[in-house]
């Protein structure tokens, strides 16, 4: 695998709205979007930092994946996105060399983007969404 940057730091929080206002009055970053994916159960807010962005979630349902997240974690970081070229071949190559994979086709993310997650039992602790524009 050979991703090109680092297409977006996912942070989990418990309130949409005060973290967007932290992020732009602290940092002077501007959120450029607001994005509901109801597919992952979260409110995304988005900001750029060079060609990094910054993507908060906010849980909508309890149940989903980042209301189990704050309930055992509390707020913070939730996953490092890379940016690679083809997510359906990359996700073939990971399961050769032994990643675990907790997606094991592309799904749909925020901003349109083929997305995959995995384990990351596999990958030191963190967990790692591959991504890509069609
Ligand atoms: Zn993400």
């Amino acid at each position: 695998m050979k991703p090109t940057h680092i297409e977006h730091i996912g942070i989990a929080v418990s309130n949409l709205e005060n973290a967007i206002s932290m992020y732009e009055n602290v940092f002077g970053l501007k959120c450029y979007k607001i994005e509901e994916v109801a597919d992952q159960k979260v409110r995304t807010a988005f900001f750029l930092i060079g060609q990094t962005k910054i993507e908060l979630l906010e849980s909508t349902d309890p149940e989903g994946p980042i209301g189990k997240f704050i309930e055992k974690k509390g707020e913070g970081m939730h996953h490092i996105a890379f940016a690679v070229d083809n997510v359906e071949e990359q996700l073939i190559e990971a399961e050769k060399s032994g990643i675990r994979l907790i997606d094991s086709k592309p799904r749909k993310g925020a901003e349109g983007l083929d997305i995959a997650f995995l384990h990351p039992k596999s990958t030191a602790g963190v967990l790692i969404e591959i991504c890509s524009h069609k």
